[in-house]
């Protein structure tokens, strides 16, 4: 069953994955869990690398088509897969919001090192991965299932803190400059001018721009991300997307008007 799962992801060009026991993960949101419908009893997780190259006013993350769309594709095709098996088998599939601790359980299998910028650092593609994962109650050990193991941290080189606009990272108060760029209603004059100096108006990548772990840069080979890529964001191509098209955007969760909002301010006359 391993070797299955292995041969999809590998197909896919996913080379990190490991299977847990639920119990050796951490919950932190019991009602998904609820909601599951079935007893949960392993879990597979995987990282999904993004990075397709630089960009140049949004984070690297958001040139790509929404990455909620790739893990549920991933997801669902290795439900596919295992079910033709054990069609009896129940299976959910997550990402970004999942019952257990994804982070956590990426670390405790060993695919990363937890980073002083709070992201997972893979020795291959640096923080530049999403994290998925599918919930099911095959018995852990048809799966592979590993023991946890400690977590490991990054070198603590103290770049990211350094580089950091806004000195969350060191404690010093202040938003994270992502989380501004997608706040909704007005933003501070202090704020607009973090956003012009760093040029964004989606997201922040400063702390994972100077991490050693990130020098490499290596690419992804999962052709979701390349498709319909959009290195840079303008006004024109803002108001050229139809709204499916926007909608299937990683900036689009928190409106158009957030977006155009931001363009506005960053590069008003
Ligand atoms: S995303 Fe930007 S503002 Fe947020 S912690 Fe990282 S460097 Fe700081
Ligand atoms: S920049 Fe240095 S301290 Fe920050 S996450 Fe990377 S290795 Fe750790």
């Amino acid at each position: 069953m391993y070797k299955k799962i292995e041969n999809y992801f590998t197909s896919l060009g996913i080379e990190y994955f490991a299977a847990l026991r639920y119990s050796d993960c951490r919950e932190i949101n019991p009602s998904l869990k609820e909601r599951m419908g079935f007893e949960p009893r392993t879990v597979i997780i995987y990282l999904v690398p993004y990075y397709t190259g630089e960009t140049v006013n949004i984070s690297r993350y958001a040139a790509s088509l929404d990455y909620h769309i790739a893990l549920r594709e991933i997801s669902q095709g290795l439900i596919e897969h295992l079910q033709s098996e054990h069609p009896e088998a129940s299976f959910r599939g997550y990402g970004d919001h999942s019952p257990i601790d994804e982070v956590g359980a990426a670390l405790s299998a060993s695919l990363g090192v937890a980073g002083d910028n709070g992201l997972i650092l893979n020795e291959k593609y640096g923080s530049y991965v999403f994290i998925g994962d599918v919930i099911c109650d095959l018995d852990p050990s048809l799966l592979g299932a590993v023991d946890p193991t400690e977590p490991q941290d990054c070198i603590h080189c103290g770049a990211c803190k350094r580089a950091c606009p806004t000195g969350i990272l060191s404690g010093e108060g202040g938003d994270c400059l992502s989380a501004i760029t997608q706040r909704k209603g007005a933003l501070t004059d202090a704020e607009v001018n973090l956003m012009r100096k760093y040029n964004t108006v989606w997201g922040c990548d400063e702390c994972q721009r100077c991490c050693p772990y990130n020098r490499e840069r290596t690419l992804t080979p999962v052709d979701f991300f390349y498709r319909d890529r959009i290195p840079e964001l303008t006004r024109e191509l803002l108001d050229g997307m139809s709204r499916e098209e926007f909608e299937k955007r990683a900036f689009a969760w928190r409106g158009r008007r957030t977006v155009e909002r931001n363009l506005d301010l960053v590069y008003q006359k």
